[in-house]
């Protein structure tokens, strides 16, 4: 069966970054078809973590407070050995995107509240129990084919399709596009117990344990659940790995568990590997989230990454549907996230390559750094972390070109502010979108009437910080120390969480827009 109905965009995959993506885009007011293999949501856990920059995106489309209760701050994260901690590194209960760090969460709560907002808007059409079989594409759209278990097919047209549809991506291969092997490859065995009474708070919150003897890790996910994982060693099968006696007999161990403290809802066997897509487009279709990258999880960023590169194309198809950009603006799409993805897994392998090591000489070298560093670090008054990775900014893209501009491609902070009496967080009050923040004055009256409305046409908006009437309040100096550091006064930021460029005064700010206004055109 074929429809007539042209789709702005397909999206082959409803995991967690093709919900992202498609909640973005629907509420942009795009018309989206989502098709799925499986009927039902796979109602287990994977993911365990997600960082700041993804507690800023729910709560930006609303679900914030509805994944809250299945979520669990984690105030430390250690790495040990035998019982040995070897370093201990402090997570930031506030950190830049005004969220914690790294929370724990329980991902079918998070999943179940994607799914419900995508359901919820008119402009998503779900299809699920087919499975993408086919695509073609030509300059005007692509087509993609699906069969249902019952062995019907179905057409689909799309201006524009994203494959989101995992590690083994039909899209992906159908594009012609191999993944980059970064090196690392390896099998685990995840271990997911519901907790049945409080043992689980008094175990490590977040441990990797550096045992050459054995690799592995646990961690308390979301309020009643904890997850081990353990290397799967090379004279073991994945077979024998699952056995519930060979669990339990894993797990007797002092961050273990017994049944008597645990039930199991999952065990199962993974593949670690550290792979990145070699293109992430081909004409008009895009890879997204592991259909792009895959990653060990030892940072916990692999669902993260999947979450960026959804909010990064989906502002970007935004304008191009729009015609406020030719379709070649979309290769902006690759250039800022492929090597973002690409420093985002080597530094996971690098941090998990001091918990795999099972060379006991050089296993105790290890030692003798970790340790030696964590004193160093212990004695420091400030920055109480040494693994925390902050996923770096931006070095191509749509970024300012100009001479002029600072900060390019940071990150926009998310700080306290009040405004017109109410306190909260920055996006919330101040807004979200394109913005000109600015510190001293007036920002719109240095722009050319031409400018102006190319700035509106954008949805731009203009926020003045400091005291006064209509002026934005930073509550904890979180934009002076930015505009401080980068000696400027005005900071254009782009519909996500970076900055386009900050200049010193407004007199600097026309060179910023006609920058932009360039790269839209390009
Ligand atoms: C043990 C473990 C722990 C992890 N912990 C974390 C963590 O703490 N934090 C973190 O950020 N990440 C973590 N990850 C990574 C995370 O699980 C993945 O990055 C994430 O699930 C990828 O989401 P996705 O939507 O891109 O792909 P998927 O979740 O794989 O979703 C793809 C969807 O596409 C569907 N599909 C596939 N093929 C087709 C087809 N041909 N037609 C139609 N539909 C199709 C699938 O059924 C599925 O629903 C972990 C991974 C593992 C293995």
């Amino acid at each position: 069966m074929a429809t007539d109905e042209i789709y702005d965009v397909i999206i082959a995959g409803y995991g967690p970054t093709g919900m992202m993506a498609a909640i973005r885009l629907g509420a942009m007011g795009h018309r989206v078809a989502v098709i799925e293999r499986y009927t039902t949501l796979y109602s287990l856990p994977r993911v365990g973590i997600i960082h700041d920059d993804i507690m800023r995106m729910f709560q930006e489309i609303g679900c914030m407070e509805a994944v809250l209760p299945a979520t669990h701050f984690l105030p430390i994260y250690e790495l040990a050995r035998n019982g040995r901690v070897l370093m201990s590194n402090t997570v930031a209960p506030m950190a830049t995107h005004g969220w914690p760090e790294m929370t724990s969460v329980y991902q079918p709560a998070f999943e179940a509240e994607l799914d419900r907002l995508a359901r919820a808007d008119s402009n998503i059409n779900l299809f699920t129990g087919e499975t993408v079989a086919g695509l073609q594409q030509d300059r005007e759209s692509v087509e993609v084919s699906t069969e249902t278990a019952s062995g019907e097919t179905h057409t689909y047209r799309g201006r524009y399709l994203i494959g989101a549809d995992g590690g083994n991506s039909f899209v992906r291969e159908a594009l012609g596009i191999e993944y980059v092997d970064l090196g690392f490859d390896q099998d685990w065995l995840v271990i997911d117990g519901r907790s049945k009474n409080d043992r689980s708070m008094s175990l490590p919150q977040m441990r990797q344990f550096c045992e050459p003897e054995q690799p592995g890790m646990t961690m308390q996910m979301g309020p009643f659940n904890r997850r081990w994982s353990f290397m799967i060693l090379p004279d073991e099968s994945r077979e024998e790995a699952v056995r519930h006696e060979n669990v339990w007999h894993r797990l007797d161990r002092s961050e273990g568990g017994t049944p008597a403290d645990f039930d199991l809802i999952r065990v199962a066997t993974y593949k670690f590997r550290s792979l990145l897509a070699e293109r992430w487009r081909a004409g008009r279709a895009f890879l997204a989230g592991d259909a792009a990258h895959q990653m060990p999880p030892f940072l916990a960023q692999g669902l993260c990454s999947g979450f960026r590169d959804a909010y990064n194309l989906s502002w970007k198809l935004d304008l191009v549907l729009h015609a406020q950009a030719p379709p070649s603006f979309l290769d902006t799409y690759e250039e800022e996230r492929s090597p973002n993805a690409r420093a985002t897994i080597i530094e996971s392998a690098r941090v998990g390559q001091n918990v795999i090591e099972r060379d006991l000489e050089r296993a105790a070298q290890r030692d003798e750094t970790l340790l030696r560093l964590n004193a160093e670090m212990q004695a420091r008054t400030s920055q109480k972390s040494l693994i925390a990775f902050r996923v770096p900014g931006y070095e191509a893209g749509v970024i300012a070109r100009g001479t002029d501009a600072r900060g390019v491609g940071d990150v926009f902070p998310q700080g306290r502010v009040r405004l017109e009496g109410r306190e909260g967080r920055f996006d919330d009050l101040a807004g979200r979108g394109w913005l000109i923040l600015n510190r001293n004055g007036e920002a719109a009256s240095a722009l050319t009437t031409n400018d102006l409305a190319f700035w509106q046409s954008l949805g731009g908006n203009f926020v003045g910080l400091g005291e006064g009437e209509g002026l934005v309040v930073d509550i904890d100096g979180t934009y002076a120390a930015l505009m401080d550091e980068y000696r400027c006064n005005v900071i254009l930021k782009r519909p996500d969480y970076y900055v386009f460029g900050a200049v010193p005064d407004v007199t600097l700010l026309p060179g910023l827009i006609a920058d932009l206004r360039q790269q839209l055109s390009r």
